[in-house]
């Protein structure tokens, strides 16, 4: 992977209409760069690739290390090399949408990709809990989703964004995942706050993605539900 460089594998799009029973295996992720996001099999918690590792964040605040086998059928990574580092004050989710704006004039047409390390205020993750039957869809699992606050963490959050008019493709998205310093807990961010913490950035204007070519997938509909992803991704 050259750096910044962004690879996906599947498309939102197809995660929520419930396609995610295989997909690649975790050491292939693993091959794709430094940091990065996603889900398991069946929807089974979050996936956060962090320097070498694959987590899977599973509801309550349980986190485990993925096995190189280990089915994702959807996956955001890059190899990570910022191109700018700054202090920013988060006060809700939507200021880290002003520093990207912040870094680059190109950024609203490119995708963008960033690390956020330190100590944070809250953070108000939610972790999914798998499906109930097969092709269940993610905005049924969110309505059963994991929610918790952490507070006083130190931790990381990894994070992709995509133009907005390219959203309805199912590509990236506004997607944040989040995990603490010590590895114990961590989930998809719904709501951050920090006084003071380190966020780290790039553009990136190469994007690869890979489709899988499962039956399940090319029967899905691939129609972009934005309310139901809204009420999902938060
Ligand atoms: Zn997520």
């Amino acid at each position: 992977m050259e750096d910044n460089h962004i690879y996906q594998y599947s498309l939102l799009n197809a995660l929520m209409d419930g396609v995610c029973e295989t997909g690649i295996p975790v050491s292939k992720l693993a091959s794709k760069g430094n940091q990065g996001l996603g889900t398991f099999a069946r929807m089974n918690g979050e996936l956060l690739f962090l320097d070498g590792t694959v987590y899977q964040l599973q509801a309550e605040g349980n986190v485990r290390v993925a096995d190189e086998t280990d089915q994702i059928p959807f996956a955001v990574s890059t190899n990570f090399v910022p191109q700018q580092s700054k202090g920013v004050k988060l006060v809700t989710k939507d200021d880290i949408d002003g520093a990207l704006d912040a870094f680059n004039d190109h950024s609203k047409n490119l995708f963008m990709s960033y690390r956020i390390n330190g100590h944070f205020e809250s953070v108000k993750c939610r972790t999914v809990r798998g499906q109930e039957y097969k092709g269940q869809p993610l905005s049924e699992l969110g309505k059963k989703q994991s929610v918790e606050n952490y507070e006083d963490v130190e931790g990381t959050i990894i994070g992709f964004r995509t133009p907005k008019n390219w959203q309805g493709f199912g590509v990236a998205g506004e997607h944040l995942h989040f995990i603490k310093a010590d590895r114990t807990a961590g989930g998809h961010v719904l709501e951050v706050r920090a006084e003071k913490v380190e966020m780290q950035m790039a553009v990136a204007s190469n994007v690869h993605v890979e489709l899988p070519t499962s039956d399940d997938f090319n029967a899905a509909k691939l129609v972009t539900d934005d309310d139901g992803v809204k009420e999902v991704e938060g």
